[in-house]
């Protein structure tokens, strides 16, 4: 940053999110993106399958507001999905426009993909690699715009909050000193919090910062026990947990078992199209059924098409010694996308005046207790514009929804006496084995029991520290608010965390639901359980 340089906006983030966001702002003044790594490096650059779109011949909004419905399992935040697929072709367009290079059919029209639980074909793509070409354009057109300066390796430690107001960025610089921005209003896009899942398809970057800075500065967090598991992320040891994009399957690759029995119809009538969360926890099931490794396979299909349509992925695997085309490649579920996050309202207004947040760290309640694929892309894109929109007038919280009811002090508090984790590896350890893919009351209160322990780290004196203290808290929220859900009660709670919220019944009767519609039919003598 220029010395003296001052700012009526900061943005921390430069995914799809805070990228689009500062598009809006510009005109309206100078902005400051803040991104922790290099610029490329988040969750937008590894996106693979698409990004959706209802502009098809056979589709709609409303078509694509009940898909999105069904597969957040009735949780979906009715308004947030209807602003999303209605305003979210016009964005699309707008990328097209400035230059982003979709796959396109032979009459030169966007070629729509089928992905999982999308009742028809609806996701553009560019290669496997959508993410890659939307954050090039998105770059591109940031770097172009005067008003917009960016910082990169700049970690984002806290939110100055003044007079009840967020006030701007406190953060840590290249060199690890500490710098403060003031600014009108202040944007949190710091996409997912995968990281704190031993097993993960995100990169190291998603360590969930902006909850834990929301949520330090007193902003109301919501839904964070809906965390999505990719179901198929590469499992073979010593490599990568890459992930095996969906699209894949939705050409047709089909889950084999390790004698090479197609399983997936036994678990669900979608069969390898059933819902993300069907699909892993039906893959752990068959796992644990057969005592072998789950694979996906290609075999069946054209290799030349399968080679030429994902090429990204195909030279990964070549790379381990695989051939998409023709070998069975392992795989297993990963966390990979955070559902919940720091709640806000359609226009990104967090429940502090000034504070705003967009993307994969924002709750808009869009995609209910499970997202729908290739959603999120487009969530970046029209909730940072709707967000940019907002910063403009003047601040305001959003209002509590009213399905949410307040919840603070916890038994779980009181009876918080483990030992903090010692190392990161240990919170994601934790987080895999008693708030992942299954749960149950005494593992979660392990969980929440450990990582309250964890929490207790003092303000952070360095960037290292800021991102220690961030990693226990991203998954002590996971992890109490999954126990809230599970327990039946909106007010098991971890204690201390005032500002945070649950959906009493309502998430409680709709977190057993979608887990009460697992179970296999017969021949298959393994059940999923109801937890
Ligand atoms: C492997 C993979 C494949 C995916 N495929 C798809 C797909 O096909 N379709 C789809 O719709 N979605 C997909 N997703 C999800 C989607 O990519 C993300 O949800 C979306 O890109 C999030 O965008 P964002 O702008 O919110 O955050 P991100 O793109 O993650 O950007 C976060 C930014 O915040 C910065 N940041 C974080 N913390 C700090 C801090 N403390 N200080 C400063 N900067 C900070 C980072 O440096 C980064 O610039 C995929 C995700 C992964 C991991």
């Amino acid at each position: 940053m220029r010395a003296g340089a001052s700012f009526d906006f900061v943005i921390v983030g430069g995914g799809v999110a805070g990228l689009r966001a500062a598009i809006g702002l510009a005109p309206a003044g100078r902005v400051l993106v803040l991104t922790k790594a290099e610029p490329a490096e988040s969750n937008t650059g590894y996106a693979q399958g698409g990004i959706a779109a209802a502009i098809g011949d056979d589709d709609s909004p409303a078509l694509h507001e009940a898909d999105t419905i069904r597969a957040g399992d009735g949780l979906c935040d009715p308004e947030a999905v209807r602003v999303c697929v209605t305003e979210g072709p016009r964005y699309v367009r707008e990328l097209v426009e400035w230059g982003a290079r979709f796959d396109c059919a032979a009459d030169g029209r966007p070629s729509l993909g089928r992905e999982a639980a999308h009742s028809v074909r609806r996701v553009l793509h560019a290669g496997d690699a959508t993410g890659r070409e939307i954050g090039r354009v998105l770059w591109e057109r940031v770097s172009a715009l005067g008003a917009v300066e960016t910082i990169d390796h700049a970690l984002a430690a806290e939110i100055v909050v003044e007079d009840g107001r967020a006030a701007g960025v406190r953060y840590f610089d290249r060199g690890g000193a500490l710098q403060d921005v003031r600014v009108a209003a202040t944007l949190l896009a710091t996409g997912g919090a995968g990281q704190v899942f031993r097993d993960t398809t995100n990169p190291a970057v998603a360590t969930g910062d902006g909850i834990a800075l929301a949520f330090h500065a007193g902003a109301r967090v919501a839904d964070l026990e809906f965390v999505q598991f990719h179901p198929t992320a590469l499992s073979k040891p010593g490599a990568p947990r890459f992930l095996i994009s969906e699209a894949l399957r939705g050409e047709g690759a089909r889950l084999v078992n390790q004698s090479g029995e197609p399983f997936m119809t036994r678990y669900h009538p979608d069969g390898d199209l059933a819902p993300r969360d069907v699909v892993a926890r039906s893959i752990v099931r068959e796992s644990e059924r057969t005592g072998g490794a789950v694979f996906l396979t290609l075999a069946h299909l054209d290799a030349a098409f399968v080679r030429g349509r994902f090429p990204t992925i195909a030279a990964m695997l070549k790379d381990l010694g695989l051939d998409l085309a023709v070998d069975r490649i392992p795989v297993g579920p990963a966390a990979h996308y955070m559902m919940g996050g720091v709640d806000t309202d359609v226009c990104g207004r967090t429940s502090i005046a000034g504070l705003y947040a967009a993307g994969e760290v924002a709750c808009t309640g869009l995609h209910g207790a499970n997202r729908l694929a290739s959603n999120s892309l487009l969530e970046g894109l029209v909730f940072g514009a709707r967000a940019a929109a907002a910063m403009q007038e003047p601040p305001r919280a959003a209002p509590m929804k009213e399905d949410r009811v307040m919840a603070d002090g916890s038994w779980l508090m009181a009876n918080s006496k483990s030992d903090p984790p010692s190392a990161m590896a240990t919170i994601r350890e934790l987080m895999w084995n008693c708030a992942g893919l299954f749960r149950d009351q005494n593992g979660l209160e392990h969980a929440v029991a450990t990582l309250d322990s964890a929490s207790e780290a003092s303000y952070p004196r360095s960037a290292d520290g800021a991102r220690a203290r961030n990693l226990p808290c991203g998954g002590q929220r996971a992890v109490a608010d999954t126990t809230a859900a599970t327990s039946r009660s909106a007010t098991i709670y971890t204690g201390g965390f005032t500002s945070s919220t649950v959906r009493g019944n309502k998430d409680t009767e709709g977190y057993n639901k979608s887990f009460a519609s697992l179970t296999p039919t017969p021949p298959t003598p393994a059940t999923i359980d109801a937890e």
